[in-house]
């Protein structure tokens, strides 16, 4: 059997292993366009504030690929599949690669700033290591970093740079930050905690241009405002990255639409990770959940079907769990744009004590949670929203903190 696996981040390197665990013998291709062992993403956010070193972010050994049975293909990006001849084409070169079985991991990009004069330098997006390395080599230098986007791209690098001794000026288009994690309650006690640690936050406005000479100096904003600037980083949100893809024969929504297989409609090709577009358990619908614990799920779930033992998915999930300073917050499904009558709402907000608790159901379950430094029963919640438990009980009991949840959780097993 000839496996192609294109993309090797988490949910690339989860399908390889599993496709190794169920077929000894099989031959594995795997392509990624980042020339280097595969690597925690989400801590790269610790490179720039200088709490990990390159060289601690690796995931798997030097020898993993040699371990495993495994043909790197790295350095190369792949330009086209080929859903009838069944085979793969990598950029400026003439060279095909068949498959029998095709799995689809190759991540989002950042989302591009829509603003004039991006290609000047010191502006940079925060998705690959190098991106991040990068922006060390112009970090002495810095005086006012500027960070674009208050989601947890923007919040993580304005962490780092705070971390670094700088003060960032955080530019956010919506009017309060992780507006995507977060209702207004949640993301307003965020901005004051970020305002009250000395970060320069500016909500409901964004950037027009930039300006400088051949390194940025200045951002025009929306409100006809200039702000000085000699770095920027944009955390402005990703896109599934499918551009190769071909159009007709492998439907993609946002991202690539699969499963419970985690296979696309063309048979044989499958994908997983932040590319996926898969269920959503508290949506009930297809969904993108960029986060990774789910592309190393899907990326398993993949590998394992690809390979013959049929193995569901369960679907994915929503989950954040953040320390903002002072504030311990865990967001959970869906929390916000709730309309119809099959949804209730349940808040308790004690603004003295910096608490807030918020829970979100659909019918008899729960669908989406925020805790606000009350976070201990975060993962009861979560089991809750997963197993889709039927709440008989008042729904406001489970706002107490100090509810039973063990017996809750025990009654609705028996
Ligand atoms: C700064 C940052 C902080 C984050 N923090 C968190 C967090 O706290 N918690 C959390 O759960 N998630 C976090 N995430 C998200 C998490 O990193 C992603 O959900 C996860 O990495 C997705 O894994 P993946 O394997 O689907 O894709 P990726 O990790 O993006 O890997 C895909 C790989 O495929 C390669 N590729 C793309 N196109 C091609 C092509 N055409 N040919 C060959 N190779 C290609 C890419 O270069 C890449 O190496 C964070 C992400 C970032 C950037």
């Amino acid at each position: 059997m000839e496996y192609v696996i294109i993309g090797n981040g988490i949910a690339g390197t989860c399908a390889a292993e599993a496709i190794r665990e169920v077929d000894p013998g099989g031959h594995i291709r795997m392509f990624g366009d980042e020339n280097t062992l595969p690597y925690s993403r989400p801590m790269i956010s610790m490179l720039l504030d200088g709490s990990v070193l390159p060289e601690k972010l690796a995931i798997r050994s030097e020898g993993f690929y040699e371990q495993l049975g495994i043909e790197p293909v790295f350095g190369s990006r792949i330009s086209a599949v080929d859903v009838e001849k069944r085979r793969v084409e990598i950029e400026n070169s003439s060279e095909v690669f068949s498959f029998d079985k095709l799995l689809i991991a190759t991540g989002a990009d950042a989302k591009p700033v829509d603003a004039a004069g991006t290609d000047l330098g010191n502006i940079f997006t925060m998705r690959t290591k190098d991106h991040v390395l990068q922006m060390l080599d112009v970090l002495p230098q810095a005086r006012n970093p500027l960070v674009l986007g208050g989601g947890l791209v923007g919040f993580k690098a304005a962490y780092g740079l705070l971390k670094r001794g700088l003060k960032p000026t955080m530019l956010i288009t919506s009017e309060y930050p992780l507006s995507m994690q977060l209702d207004e309650n949640a993301g307003r006690m965020v901005l004051d905690e970020l305002v009250d640690q000395g970060l320069n936050v500016q909500t409901g406005i964004s950037v027009r241009s930039f300006e400088g000479n051949e390194k940025v100096e200045k951002a025009h904003l929306s409100d006809g405002t200039v702000q000085s600037c000699d770095l920027v980083i944009a955390g402005k949100g990703v896109s599934p990255s499918l551009s190769f893809l071909p159009g007709k024969q492998i439907t993609a929504n946002l991202g690539i639409i699969v499963n419970y297989h985690m296979e696309t409609d063309a048979a044989g090709i499958f994908a997983a990770g932040d590319v996926a577009e898969s269920m959503d358990i508290a949506r009930n619908a297809p969904w993108i959940n960029a986060i990774w614990p789910e592309a190393a799920e899907q990326g398993r779930v993949a590998g394992m079907n690809m390979a013959g033992r049929p193995v569901m998915y369960r679907g994915s999930l929503s989950r954040n769990v953040m320390r903002i300073f002072g504030l311990d917050l865990i967001t959970l499904g869906v929390v916000n744009s709730i309309a119809g009558p099959e949804y209730e709402v349940f808040i308790k907000h004690d603004h003295r004590r910096k608490t807030y608790r918020k829970l979100v159901f659909r019918k008899n379950c729960l669908v989406g949670a925020i805790l606000i430094n009350q976070v201990e029963q975060g993962g009861i919640l979560l089991s809750l929203i997963r197993n889709e438990v039927p709440i008989t009980i008042p729904k406001e009991n489970l706002l107490d903190p100090g509810f039973n949840f063990r017996k809750l959780m025990a009654d609705s097993i028996l």
